[in-house]
């Protein structure tokens, strides 16, 4: 079971693919049958609301249980299903599974009905699929509450066409799809998105928010502090990545952040978790 948590930890004591060769060609041909064959699965992080600790949402992480290298994170396998195409299929899969998933969440606490899932959307899906229709489909065959299923959108492709980019982003935001721009403040997650793309939420990347990260200068929660500042004042949300100490916490809910995610309140797990800590918390509202 511990080898399924947190992203970080798979690599940690599983020796690289990298290292094997012909394993990529492999892979892929592998990942073909794994949707089919049941083999990914969907582990939920929790979202927290520091006002007031409690779980506001989670994000839907995948992972691939191959049949003969074990547990698999994201890093082994998204940028095959990418380049490959699959990403589409296991795209939609998630979406599915993480909205079921929240539709039975948001039935069966109904004081929670505001809960969201959050599902990593990959460009490339942006831009060469229907995902329009898809998610449509999905959400209205789940009968979410408005809002509640969030699409975490990163990097890259997306600056490759704006204009088509935008407007898929606004339809999709048009019939109650969420938009989270992910990683906010690395790679290609840069500030002309906030002016291009209609997002409602900001996910800080992580190496602002740890008080342990390299921070030479003090740069660190003056930008901190500055993308909060920003979000607030163009009227969006902000998640900050990756907190992994009380201190972190406390940093950010003294900065005006809402909402936190990381190590601190759980790793990704299984959806069996997610519910006994959404219970959990009920029992402890009501104690
Ligand atoms: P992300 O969307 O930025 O997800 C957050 C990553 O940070 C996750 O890694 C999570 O396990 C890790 N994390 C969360 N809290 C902490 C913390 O306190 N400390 C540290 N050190 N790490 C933390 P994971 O699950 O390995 O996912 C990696 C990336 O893979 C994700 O980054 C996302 O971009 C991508 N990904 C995951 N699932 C999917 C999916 O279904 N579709 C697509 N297209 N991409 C996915
Ligand atoms: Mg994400
Ligand atoms: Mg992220
Ligand atoms: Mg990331």
């Amino acid at each position: 079971q511990a080898k399924m948590l947190g992203g970080d930890r798979i690599e940690a004591y599983r020796p690289t693919l990298k290292t094997v060769t012909g394993d990529r060609v492999v892979l892929e041909n592998d990942l073909k049958s794994a949707i089919s064959n049941g083999e990914l699965r969907i582990l939920y992080q929790p979202i927290i609301r520091l006002s007031d600790r409690a779980i506001a949402g989670f994000e839907a992480l995948v992972r691939w249980q191959h049949p003969k290298q074990g547990w698999l994170g994201p890093h082994e396998f998204i940028p095959l299903a990418e380049e490959s195409g699959l990403i589409n299929e296991l795209g939609i899969y998630v979406l599915e599974r993480a909205a079921r998933q929240l539709a039975y969440w948001q039935q069966q606490h109904h004081d929670n009905y505001r809960l969201f899932t959050s599902v990593n959307v990959s460009s490339r899906q942006l831009l060469r699929h229907d995902l329009i229709n898809d998610v449509k489909a999905v959400m209205s065959r789940s009968a979410l509450t408005p809002g509640t299923l969030k699409l975490e959108i990163t990097e890259s492709l997306v600056m490759e066409n704006p204009e088509y980019s935008a407007k898929v982003l606004e339809r999709l935001r048009s019939f109650g799809a969420g938009l989270s721009l992910d990683d906010f403040g690395t790679g290609y997650s840069s500030l002309s998105y906030l002016q291009r793309f209609p997002f409602d939420t900001i996910k800080v990347d992580q190496s602002f928010v740890r008080n342990d990260q390299k921070n030479h200068n003090g740069a660190r929660p003056v930008i901190l502090r500055s993308i909060v500042t920003l979000a607030h004042d163009l009227g969006m949300d902000v998640v900050a990545e990756g907190a992994e100490t009380e201190s972190d916490a406390l940093e950010l809910l003294q900065m005006g952040c809402e909402y936190a995610q990381g190590f601190l309140y759980g790793q990704p797990m299984p959806a069996e978790d997610a519910t006994r800590m959404l219970s959990n918390q009920l029992s402890r509202m009501q104690g």
